[in-house]
């Protein structure tokens, strides 16, 4: 016998936003649209490719052992149960503009075995968030022998590593004081995640002589800080680049500026120059291009970064319902030649500019222009200095600004975010156990 179904009866399909990747940008934003819609009439979608959610601008830390990122983090099944949208774990393989569909990679588990296979999610609307990856520029040696710090597993291994060969030194040592050991780091790239690490392994040296290496200190730690352009930070005015080369200087890292690497070698590297040094840990950090998704990315507009091309109200150029925010997203402003900088703080008010759209183009309202704040730029140099400029009317322009001020201003980038994805009560309690994790647990991660 067959069965009709009357259309008038069936439950009008919800509206389904897709939000593909749950970073700095997307976590933000599927938190503002499930606080405002839940699941009555709407279905908000986060895609993501892993289980829980760190903030991209603490790996270094992690990475330093600084900072023990098992506490940071944030799973993404509870978070959206909290937050009212649902949570998809997955990579996105496609998108299909023609069908309005995202098709999602087969998920396996560590042995390969297939947990889900491939499969298609329907969008109305669709907001891409898939971040960045460290741009290598095809230079000879990069991918097979250097760390990069794009993930949390990437900062863990690279944290591993460095504490093995510690421990290496420090056994060498014990077993000849007068043993000339050292642990050699070459960071390629002089912006702020290169300067950050830096900082942040002297803080570790000084740190391990407490927990059982006693005979290791900073002296022990060889850092070297390679750019191919004139200075470091080139963001920042020319004299805090200066101020912070001398900061690294003091601790002891040695700065190398207008140096290019031709090679990397799993001992060291190359210069253009024809010069060459040893290093027993590398790390790219120079620059960034968007996450590759294979080129399928339907008829999206892709520049040669690999970023989606978005006007200014950062909808694609040919589907006024996909939205494109943060790292992946090229966005050129008017009146500006320069794209929105890869940056936390641009990611954050992405966030907040495609949510305000998303709610205009479903009241059938035009989507208004995103407007960038450039808040200014800083830089921690550890526990040991924060330097940077701060942006705004308020100031008068640009500030330069350093000491506690600073640091107060570094930190409340991040206090922002926590606040966004977990609301003012529970964002200011985290806050709170942070600084009590800070006195009572140990200063480094040493597992
Ligand atoms: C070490 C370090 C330090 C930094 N420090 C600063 C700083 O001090 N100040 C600052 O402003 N900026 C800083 N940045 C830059 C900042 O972290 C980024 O600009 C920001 O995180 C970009 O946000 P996003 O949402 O675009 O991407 P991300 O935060 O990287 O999020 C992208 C998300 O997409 C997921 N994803 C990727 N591919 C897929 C896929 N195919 N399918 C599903 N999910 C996927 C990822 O797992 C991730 O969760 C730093 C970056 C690094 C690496």
């Amino acid at each position: 016998m067959m069965t009709f179904i009357d259309e008038a009866q069936r439950p009008p399909l919800k509206t389904q936003i897709v939000i593909v990747g749950g970073g700095a940008a997307g976590l933000e934003l599927a938190t503002r649209l499930g606080r405002r819609f839940g699941r009555k009439h709407h279905d908000i979608i986060l895609v993501e490719r892993d289980r829980t959610h760190i903030w991209k601008p603490l790996l270094h830390e992690v990475a330093a052992g600084a900072l023990d990122a098992n506490i940071d983090e944030v799973g993404y099944r509870a978070h959206a149960y909290r937050w009212k949208y649902r949570y998809f774990h997955g990579t996105l393989e496609e998108v299909d503009t023609d069908s309005r569909e995202v098709v999602i990679a087969p998920l396996l588990d560590e042995a390969g075995a297939e947990i889900v296979g491939r499969h298609r999610i329907r969008y109305d609307y669709l907001v891409l968030a898939y971040g960045s990856v460290t741009n290598d520029f095809s230079t000879p040696g990069v991918r097979e022998n250097c760390f990069f710090l794009d993930s949390r597993e990437q900062a863990d291994r690279f944290r591993d590593h460095l504490l093995n060969h510690c421990l290496r030194v420090s056994r060498a040592m014990m077993a000849d004081r007068q043993a000339d050991a050292r642990v050699r780091i070459a960071i390629v790239g002089g912006g702020a995640t290169g300067v950050e690490l830096a900082a942040e392994l002297y803080n570790a040296a000084d740190a391990l002589s407490h927990y059982g290496l006693e005979v290791f200190d900073r002296r022990r730690l060889e850092v070297t800080l390679i750019e191919a352009g004139p200075r470091i930070l080139p963001a920042l005015p020319e004299k805090l680049s200066q101020a912070v080369t001398s900061e690294l200087e003091k601790l002891g890292v040695r700065v190398l500026t207008g140096t290019m690497v031709s090679e990397v070698e799993s001992d060291g590297m190359r210069f253009a120059s024809g010069d060459r040094i040893p290093a027993d840990i590398r790390l790219w950090a120079a620059g960034i291009k968007a996450r590759p998704i294979d080129g399928r990315l339907g008829d999206l507009e892709v520049n040669g970064n690999g970023q989606v091309v978005v006007r200014p109200t950062l909808q694609t150029t040919l589907h006024d319902e996909i939205f494109v925010m943060g790292d992946c997203a090229a966005c050129r402003l008017p009146g500006s030649d320069r794209l929105v900088p890869p940056r936390a703080q641009a990611a954050h008010q992405m966030a907040a500019a495609v949510f305000a759209n998303l709610c205009h183009a479903m009241r059938g309202e035009a989507p208004q222009p995103f407007v960038y704040r450039d808040r200014g730029s800083l830089v921690s140099i550890s526990r040991f200095s924060t330097i940077g400029t701060l942006m705004g009317a308020l100031v008068g322009g640009a500030l330069a600004i350093e000491g506690r001020l600073a640091r107060l201003v570094y930190l409340s980038l991040y206090r922002l975010h926590l606040i966004a994805i977990h609301g003012w009560i529970k964002g200011l309690a985290l806050m709170i156990v942070g600084r009590v994790n800070a006195f009572v647990r140990p200063r480094l991660k040493l597992h």
